[in-house]
């Protein structure tokens, strides 16, 4: 589940994602379109090697077959180039168009060398589904695909012996009303799913960030601050960056909690954790409530001296903030002490670098606290 919000939130917008979804359904719908035109293909070429040699058309028939042949072959290349760079539309569009002429031309071949048009008609037919279930994603390709082959199956259809005029005209526009009808039903199902499927992403990225903060003090929480921890210690590893890690807890704040009240207690939780996240503009720097009362500063590019002055800073906010505090041993206003680890990348992780920095708060409150 970790692994799964991590990998929403590092990966690109929703609409990238969308793109790329929608690229891979193009790939695999023109691999079914190659592959069931390769089927035809090898069904046509037989027939061409059992019947050219008595066939008037012989010679034709297999110039025809040859540029099928070779069109198909340059269509696999551009849709392969395509899935290589996929930024790049023009060469779908040409794989496209490729595509569909050898689909069309071996209809026409078949039509050319068994002189019947019935069965050139059929492999229109066929093409015709294959294209609109390979294609059904993209409107282009769709329309140069399908009006390819709406306009062969005319021409192979006006050559029909047998046929009425009527009959001519509607065997052509129940091509058109199909599209119109199945690609709109399509469509609209299809524009459903890929609004539902960006909202999706977009409240998984939503939950995600929510996971990482606390509704209290609306900054990071406990698992926000793992996270970001094991960023910064990465980052300050591969830049040779210094790191500190500081561990800030309320002094006595359960006696202010029993004097004044739980809710009055989350307000002064809320205060503080103003005062800190006011005083943490730099993109480098973080702040978190780990705890109850407990707060951490990742401050990446800063030393223990630092993150003294910073301390030293974050206290004279506090005491300006002045919350009146009725029963703290050392102040009469809100107070923290506070602990600093300087990371060392010999012999530091995670872990006991946090040790390091819960040491010295603990020296500090054993000192005597508001330090
Ligand atoms: P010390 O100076 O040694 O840090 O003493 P302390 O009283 O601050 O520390 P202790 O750990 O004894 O008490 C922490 C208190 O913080 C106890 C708990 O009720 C309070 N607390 C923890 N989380 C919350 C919270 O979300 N809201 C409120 N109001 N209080 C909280
Ligand atoms: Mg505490
Ligand atoms: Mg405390």
């Amino acid at each position: 589940m970790q692994y799964m919000f991590d990998e929403v939130a590092d990966s690109p917008s929703a609409e990238q994602e969308f793109q790329r979804l929608d690229n891979s359904l193009i790939m695999r719908g023109s691999a079914l379109i190659a592959l069931s035109l390769g089927v035809i293909l090898t069904i046509v070429a037989f027939y061409i090697i059992d019947k050219h040699s008595e066939s008037q058309y012989g010679i034709f028939g297999l110039l025809l077959a040859a540029s099928t042949f070779s069109a198909f072959l340059m269509a696999a290349f551009a849709l392969y180039l395509f899935k290589c760079q996929p930024q790049n539309r023009n060469l779908l569009y040409i794989g496209a168009i490729l595509l569909t002429l050898s689909w069309v031309a071996s209809a026409l071949l078949v039509n050319t060398l068994w002189h019947e048009p019935e069965a050139a008609k059929r492999i229109m037919l066929i093409g015709f589904f294959i294209i609109l279930l390979g294609w059904h994603t993209n409107l282009i390709l769709l329309t140069i695909a399908l009006s390819m082959i709406l306009c062969s199956y005319w021409l192979i259809g006006t050559k029909a012996q047998n046929m009425s005029y009527l009959d001519q005209i509607l065997s052509i526009v129940k091509f058109p009303l199909f599209i119109v009808i199945f690609y709109f039903t399509v469509r609209k199902l299809l524009s459903e799913s890929k609004a539902k499927y960006i909202e999706n992403i977009k409240l998984l990225k939503k939950l995600n960030d929510t996971l990482h903060i606390d509704e209290l003090t609306q900054i990071n929480n406990r698992k926000g601050f793992n996270r970001n921890l094991a960023n910064s210690l990465q980052t300050a590893k591969r830049l040779k960056a210094t790191l500190t890690l500081v561990i800030l807890d309320i002094d006595y704040f359960k006696q202010y909690n029993d004097n004044l009240g739980h809710p009055q207690g989350d307000q002064c939780l809320k205060q503080f954790s103003a005062v800190l996240s006011d005083n943490c503009k730099r993109a480098v720097d973080s702040v978190s409530r780990i705890g109850g009362e407990e707060f951490a500063f990742i401050l990446t590019g800063s030393d223990t001296e630092q993150a003294c002055a910073f301390i030293d800073k974050l206290q004279r906010k506090m005491a300006e903030k002045a919350i009146i505090h009725p029963q703290s041993e050392v102040s009469e206003f809100v107070t923290f002490s506070a602990g600093i680890g300087q990371y060392d990348e010999a012999t530091d992780d995670q872990e006991s670098l946090y040790q390091k920095a819960d040491r010295a708060l603990y020296k500090a409150k054993e000192a005597g606290r508001n330090q």
